[in-house]
């Protein structure tokens, strides 16, 4: 009947007044689509076990027949026990009520009744926090938990869910296509949708979640990638040509050879870039992989095509580091490479804004000045950003918006699982390094506690009177990058102190360019033998000499950025060593620390941390862009992601999926979200 509109809202339901819609507006809950889709978060098993394989402590639940009356005891003004024996099995236990006097009257002499609780094992006495009249239901022996707030209790989210269900079940419409339920035995929605609030069995369960599963990982994936056409098919991007075997040389003058991964992401983003459409690529490789090398080489690809390339970097530390080591790698051609940070002042500035206008560099490394107001580019071609999760997605659009649709390179050192990248990343074809340069040797982690700092400190020594230089990184805090600094110039006069034949340096985000550079400078030349320093090293920075780091109160950061941190050591021919110091009370700190010593593949690290922290504080911050998902995980479901990913390519590249009628709830659903015009992501 075409009177059901899923649409309505709650109040329409029986049962929900004024106030009760209200409550439920409050956890989100609006309409009738909205309360039939708050699934449970979880189920707690009511299914039968005889008492004699119980567990001590065991919650349970458990059914047998009332003998005697029932005992109720007041204590105090509203406090109340009751207590019924009942025969389970055979045998007579003890059930106990607190503060539920009003259930005297429901449990008689004879009866059975199905109790869920805690089971004591040596006394053969349960204490009870459900109670159900008569046998068990075996339909009911898994009941939904649901998350709740405000005054809204779980028995009455129950009824209106149940209320919504009976009244609304039949306006709810099937959106995939036969041929996929069949394929994937996959219940229809209706029935899914009752399975998941009122499931008969595990095995329903099971497969009502994961029809629903598929099908949210499905429409995601189909929005993402319908997204991906529609910019592709928009953007008249520039194709770039350029004399291929110039690249060759260029190539070959580099002072060692390509790993085989670095090869492949070259020729990917070259094919990419010949291409009329735009490149959205995301090149992914693990600290040291080699990513820089890759990226000049794209870019004299683009340089060879008469273009400009503009290379943006999230600190100033880095950007001067990435423009001094391109250098040699171009000394023989004639790339002209520019600099633009917000330090660069006047007159100075000035000149480069003109070089940039007029054609005079052809490569621009730089911060977030790069796309300021003012920079206007001749014939930018090529956009790489390192680190792009530091970009805020307004200044990625920004940087986009200039120059003549460049195509777009984002690189990251943050080893994004695969999971995670396809969702999100989804819109954007990837690269990855996987492979280190030959001759690396693995950095050696160690964790220990504080108590042990003489020993660690002492250990870094020994290291420093072969000639090698350490770095020691502070806690991080995260009230205020304040206190950061302020644990720096403690640890710093703590250090200057015990090395008194070597020169500490010290490094934090409140120095000015000129002297963080410097610092940077002196560190770089080997003047300055232990760098005392905040997270501002974290990214990208570049001294081979340094084979050891010490990491204070390591438990404090997130694993992905222990692995950063640590491959700023390990970049030379000698062994390194990175010290954690941590003392980690929880189980889960323990298994972090262990983590570390145990594994150098960043991709293995950020799976671990992914399951040890879930996937709201990968990327360390609430815009992370991931995609919110009613009932599926990104984590847990990855092998569905994967599926409905390769589904939704398929469909996306058939012509029967925008030709035939099957197909047209998909496709409304690509309408409704805008999909189909490239509107609604960056
Ligand atoms: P990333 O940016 O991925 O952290 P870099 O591009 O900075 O890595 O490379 C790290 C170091 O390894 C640099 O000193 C670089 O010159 C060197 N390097 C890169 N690729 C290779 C390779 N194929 N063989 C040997 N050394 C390499
Ligand atoms: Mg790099």
């Amino acid at each position: 009947m075409s009177t059901i509109h899923l649409n309505d809202p709650v109040a329409v339901l029986h049962g929900v007044g004024k106030e009760k819609e209200l409550e439920l507006q409050q956890i989100g809950i609006n309409t009738v689509q909205q309360l039939i889709e708050h699934f449970p978060y979880r189920y707690e098993n009511h299914e039968i076990v005889p008492i004699h394989e119980l567990e001590h402590e065991q919650k349970a639940t458990i059914t047998g027949t009332v003998q005697g009356e029932p005992l109720l005891r007041y204590f105090g003004r509203k406090k109340s026990r009751l207590t019924v024996r009942l025969v389970c099995d055979g045998i007579l236990v003890t059930a106990t009520f607190f503060n539920r006097a009003f259930l005297k009257n429901k449990i008689k002499q004879g009866e059975a009744v199905t109790l869920t609780g805690k089971w004591d094992k040596h006394r053969l006495t349960m204490t009870v926090q459900g109670f159900q009249e008569g046998e068990p239901d075996p339909s009911k022996s898994l009941a939904p938990v649901y998350s709740i707030g405000g005054n809204l209790s779980m028995f009455q989210l129950k009824k209106f869910i149940q209320t919504a269900l009976k009244e609304y079940s039949s306006g709810i419409t099937e959106v995939l296509p036969e041929e996929y339920l069949k394929k994937y035995k996959l219940p229809g929605k209706q029935s899914a949708y009752w399975s998941i609030h009122q499931p008969g069995s595990h095995e329903e369960l099971k497969h009502a979640r994961r029809r629903i599963v598929y099908e949210e990982l499905l429409l995601f994936q189909l929005g993402m990638q319908a997204l991906k056409r529609s910019k592709r098919m928009a953007a008249q991007g520039n194709k770039l040509s350029y004399d291929k075997p110039e690249l060759k040389k260029f190539i070959q003058t580099i002072p060692f050879s390509l790993t085989g991964a670095q090869k492949r992401s070259v020729n990917e983003i070259v094919t990419d870039m010949l291409q009329p459409g735009r490149m959205n690529r995301l090149l992914q490789g693990d600290v040291g992989s080699g990513k820089t090398v890759v990226a000049l080489i794209v870019m004299y690809a683009q340089y060879l095509g008469g273009n400009q390339s503009a290379l943006m970097v999230p600190t100033e530390i880095l950007a001067e580091q990435h423009f001094q080591s391109l250098q040699p790698f171009f000394e023989n051609t004639g790339v002209k490479i520019g600099l633009l940070t917000g330090s660069v002042k006047g007159k100075k500035r000035q000149a480069v804004y003109e070089a940039i206008q007029t054609g005079g560099v052809d490569i621009v490394v730089g911060t977030h000045a790069l796309i300021q107001e003012g920079v206007e580019f001749q014939r930018l071609g090529l956009v790489i950003t390192d680190e792009q999760h530091r970009f805020g997605v307004n200044q990625r659009r920004t940087l986009q918006s200039k120059g003549e649709k460049p195509d777009v390179l984002f690189m990251t050192a943050t080893p994004i699982p695969r999971t995670m990248a396809i969702s999100v990343f989804g819109d954007m074809d990837v690269s990855v390094i996987d492979e280190m340069p030959a001759g690396r040797k693995p950095i050696q982690t160690f964790s220990a506690k504080h108590t042990m700092l003489e020993r660690v400190l002492g250990f870094m020594k020994k290291e420093l009177d072969q000639g090698r230089q350490g770095y020691v990184i502070c806690p991080l805090i995260e009230e205020s990058e304040m206190l950061d600094v302020q644990n720096a110039i403690d640890v710093h006069a703590q250090l200057s102190a015990y090395y008194t034949n070597y020169e500490v340096g010290l490094m934090h985000g409140r120095l000015s360019a000129d002297e963080k550079e410097a610092v940077m400078a002196s560190f770089a030349e080997g003047r300055v033998s232990v760098l005392v320093s905040t997270t501002v090293v974290e990214v990208g920075v570049n001294v081979p000499n340094a084979s050891v780091m010490v990491i204070y109160d390591a438990d404090r950061f997130g694993l992905a950025q222990l692995h950063q941190l640590r491959g700023r050591v390990g970049r030379g021919e000698d062994q390194s060593y990175c010290i954690l110091l941590a003392d980690p009370k929880s189980e889960t700190g323990k298994e972090r620390m262990r983590i570390m010593e145990d594994t150098n593949d960043g991709f293995v690290v950020s799976e671990k941390d992914l399951e040890l922290r879930g996937p709201g504080d990968f990327l360390g911050s609430k815009q992370s862009g991931l995609p919110y998902f009613k009932l599926a995980d990104v984590v847990l479901d990855y092998r569905a992601l994967e599926t409905a990913r390769q589904d939704a390519q398929e469909l996306i590249n058939s012509s029967s999926f925008w030709e035939e009628n099957e197909y047209s709830p998909l496709r409304d659903y690509l309408h409704r979200h805008g999909a189909l015009r490239g509107e609604k992501l960056d």
